[in-house]
């Protein structure tokens, strides 16, 4: 039995077709899980949909009322990159509710996982880049409209910047200074042509390592952004991720960490130019866990992009997200 909670519905299946995004993933993650008996039945949750009040807290109106009525714009789901469905629609709102119950859970028992979730391109008023809607947005906003938490912080290690989170929770920015310098890590040989850039303003603080060449061409200010330059590998993209978690928990007090724990970062990814490995990415769910252990934030997961050629490849390094979690939160 695990010391947390994974969230998971077979319906998390996103309708999409023959697609790039391996929409089977999840439930292969869930029976990885069991087979491998890294979890038991009891350790799934099944959630409810998010209901429109929710989703309402993050989008507008006119936004909500096209994907319920099914009257996008050509160029609105072409921008999507996935095909709208009254289907599709139902799995989006049914990932919500999974992120909003596994923020729920996190802030019980320190940890909890969403077997889904983690679309990060979904803006207020339209869908980009596979995401419809933003999961983890409307999960941060519904724990604060429940004052459960007033602040959280966004960690997304997917390989592509998270715009749509930075776009929602921009507010107000002021720009804080340089950053401390980078190489004023002991741990840390300097990347050539890495960078941070940061300004914060407001009640979620939002950070994103990525790949600079890759979608989205204009990546809006997120509280911290570290721009990684193509083919980056393990050491160096741990040393920034140490680095901006430093620097992300000094400037800002959170109540509630969600982990955005991409998997496209692999080095055989087909959408990504970065080059971890399985281990190194294995390493970086560890860092994040353990950081957010030491200090008593809560962490919610949730497990966006990944697209290695081989999709089992995928499977494990999500799977190793929840073995990493069980080290760190067993002992
Ligand atoms: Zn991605």
């Amino acid at each position: 039995m695990l010391p947390f909670k994974l969230v998971y519905s077979d319906d998390y299946f996103l309708p999409i077709g023959a697609h790039v995004f391996p929409a089977e993933k999840y439930k292969r993650i869930h029976d990885r899980l069991l087979e491998q008996g890294v979890a038991e039945h009891e350790d799934f949750v099944v959630p409810k949909p998010a209901t429109d009040q929710d989703v309402l807290l993050v989008h507008t109106p006119l936004y909500v009322q096209k994907l319920k009525t099914g009257t996008l714009s050509a160029r609105e789901e072409l921008e999507m990159e996935i095909p709208y469905s009254a289907e599709l629609v139902r799995a989006f709102w049914l990932a919500a509710g999974g992120s909003i119950l596994a923020a729920d859970y996190a802030l019980n028992d320190g940890i909890a996982f969403s077997v889904g979730g983690g679309f990060h391109h979904a803006f207020p008023d339209h869908g980009e880049g596979f995401c419809m809607i933003h999961d983890v947005a409307i999960a941060i906003r519904r724990m604060q409209r429940d004052d459960k938490i007033r602040t959280a912080m966004t960690v997304d290690c997917d390989v592509h910047q998270g715009n749509g989170t930075a776009a929602i929770f921009a507010g107000a920015r002021i720009p804080t200074g340089p950053l401390p310098s980078i190489s004023a890590s002991p741990t840390l040989n300097p990347v050539r042509t890495a960078k941070m850039r940061g300004a914060h303003a407001g009640d979620v603080f939002t950070i994103s390592l990525h790949q600079e060449n890759n979608y989205p061409a204009f990546k809006p200010p997120s509280s911290i952004d570290v721009d990684l330059p193509d083919e980056i590998g393990d050491d160096d993209y741990l040393a920034w991720l140490d680095n901006a978690l430093s620097s992300g928990l000094r400037q800002f007090e959170t109540e509630l960490i969600c982990y955005i724990a991409g998997a496209d970062p692999y080095r055989e990814d087909q959408l990504g130019g970065l080059a971890l490995t399985i281990d190194g990415l294995k390493k970086r769910d560890e860092l994040v866990f353990r950081v957010a252990k030491a200090r008593g934030i809560p962490v919610m997961v949730t497990f966006a992009g990944g697209y290695a050629r081989n999709v089992e490849d995928t499977v494990t390094i999500h799977c190793n997200s929840v073995i990493a979690a069980k080290e760190a939160f067993s002992a």
